[in-house]
């Protein structure tokens, strides 16, 4: 408004000088009254403007200074309050920001609080140095405060200082978030520490951003690796060369390392063996924010007391399956063995036979030589046919009583026969006495089922009756003998 009304009287001061100017210069020169006229509006509006443009600038410096959150005010050498925003003055139980011009700390804070700003202040005009964001905790009604204030010194143009100008702004809330950020990390932290397991986490690059020290101390061979700002790619590089894992044994190539990399990417769980027979569990979850979590954990003791518990059910399994007398496979397992190979041979199309094998006279021989004396024959007859059938995928059980039955895969009639005689020759070889016999030593009798082309469907039962067929052929053609059922074909061994 002022401006306005200083360029309005300055309008009217210059009409009027121009408009003396214009009739004496009509006078004297002659020079045309309307275009000084003209001149003189020109100049007055220009006038005008650029005071109006100033009047602007300053509302908006203005309205910046005394609206901001901050505080803001200029000292001058002494320390006095020159320019104060509406946010001191009112913070200072001012009425207005002219009233507090004047006055200066010893005013507003305690004596030595003012001295100190007072010393500080003069220390920072002498020096010509800005104090920069300096924190300070006050306490104001009670309640504590934090503030950061900045304050540089002011100086004419000759560059002496003449004052200068602070900025205060109150970051208690600022600090409070921050401290709690640092407090719930430092908990974070201390928990990750105080946890067995390792845990690791990689940003999509594939590098590692935290990782608590039990992650590192869980791979020996690269943990000094295993540490933030590496690429999980060192680190696998790193496990190679070292050969730290068991299952990690290649070349390391461009292409695997990425194909490694990436799998760090895909939820997972897996276990590894590392190279002094510890196992680790890692589990992966990738976040939302495309960042992969490791967790790691030692689960050697696990794994130990899981090979345990397999050893001891594998040894339960093969109890199961075996004939506690001849240790080879009781009657049930050998029902199971005989079916997966019939169904297997049949479909490959493959030879098999089976041998029926009983003892001759054998009640005799318990009447004769006693119980016991029977079970070592027994056993004398599972060590006959454990030296003749001696592939590995011969299978060789006991039937029953003095009954034996061997499944021989892989093997036609012509072969099964053969392998029949070479029993019934090592077991004639023994020698067993057995004087209720007609041949005055033990023997056995043998029924042979063999089958080459499986142009019949035929069931593991009838494939075993058949045999069993053969046995009693055997035992009725006068015993120590084999039989095969089919082709019919007999052979009759000499004592
Ligand atoms: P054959 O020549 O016709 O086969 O006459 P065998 O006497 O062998 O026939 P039988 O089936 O009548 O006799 C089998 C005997 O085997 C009867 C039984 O006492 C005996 N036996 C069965 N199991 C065992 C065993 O585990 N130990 C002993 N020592 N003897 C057994
Ligand atoms: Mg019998
Ligand atoms: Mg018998």
């Amino acid at each position: 408004m002022l401006g306005i009304a200083v360029s309005a009287t300055l309008l009217v001061v210059m009409s009027v000088l121009t408009s003396q100017a214009n009739a004496r210069a009509v006078e004297l020169v002659g020079f045309p009254i309307t275009v000084l006229n003209f001149l003189s509006i020109m100049i007055a509006a220009f006038v005008l403007i650029q005071f109006e443009r100033m009047a602007h600038d300053r509302d908006i410096l203005s309205a910046a200074l005394t609206q901001t959150p901050d505080f803001h005010y200029v000292k001058n050498r002494e320390g006095k309050f020159v320019i104060v925003n509406k946010n001191v003055a009112e913070h200072h139980h001012y009425p207005s920001p002219a009233a507090m011009v004047g006055a200066s700390d010893f005013q507003l804070a305690t004596q030595r609080r003012a001295e100190m700003l007072y010393a500080e202040e003069q220390a920072l005009m002498e020096s010509g140095q800005s104090q920069l964001d300096k924190i300070e905790y006050l306490s104001e009604g009670g309640r504590d405060r934090c503030y950061s204030t900045s304050k540089v010194p002011l100086r004419d143009r000759t560059g002496a200082v003449i004052g200068l100008a602070g900025a205060t702004r109150d970051v208690t809330e600022e600090r409070k978030i921050e401290q709690e950020l640092r407090e719930s990390k430092d908990l974070l932290s201390l928990a990750m520490a105080g946890m067995s397991d390792g845990f690791a986490m990689f940003d999509r690059t594939g590098t590692l951003v935290f990782s608590n020290t039990q992650y590192a101390a869980l791979f020996p061979l690269s943990g000094e690796a295993r540490v933030p700002g590496t690429n999980i790619r060192d680190i696998l590089k790193k496990v190679v060369e070292s050969n730290e894992r068991r299952d990690f044994r290649q070349e390391i190539t461009d292409a695997w390392l990425s194909e490694a990399a990436a799998a760090l990417f895909f939820d997972k769980e897996e276990y590894i063996e590392l190279y002094d027979g510890r196992w680790l569990s890692l589990r992966t979850r990738v976040a939302d924010n495309g960042m992969a979590l490791v967790a790691v954990s030692d689960i050697t003791t696990m794994k130990q007391a899981e090979f345990a518990l397999r050893t001891v059910a594998e040894q339960m399994k093969s109890l199961a399956e075996t004939d506690a007398l001849t240790g080879l496979l009781n009657r049930r397992a050998f029902d199971h063995a005989m079916s997966v190979a019939v169904e297997r041979s049949r479909l490959e199309r493959r030879p098999m036979a089976v041998l029926m094998i009983d003892v001759d006279r054998f009640k005799a021989y318990n009447d004769t030589y006693g119980h016991p004396e029977g079970d070592a024959c027994l056993k004398a007859i599972a060590d006959c046919l454990r030296r003749t059938m001696n592939r590995p995928q011969d299978v060789l059980a006991r039937f029953g009583g003095e009954e034996f039955v061997v499944l021989l895969p892989d093997t036609d009639g012509t072969k099964a026969l053969v392998l029949a005689e070479q029993f019934r020759s090592t077991l004639l070889a023994r020698a067993i006495a057995h004087s209720g016999s007609e041949y005055g030593v033990v023997t056995a009798s043998i029924g042979i089922s063999a089958k080459s082309n499986w142009k019949q469907q035929i069931s593991a039962a009838e494939f075993i009756l058949e045999a069993d067929q053969g046995l009693y052929q055997a035992k009725r053609d006068g015993r120590n003998q084999a039989v095969a059922w089919n082709p019919p074909r007999t052979s009759r061994a000499a004592r």
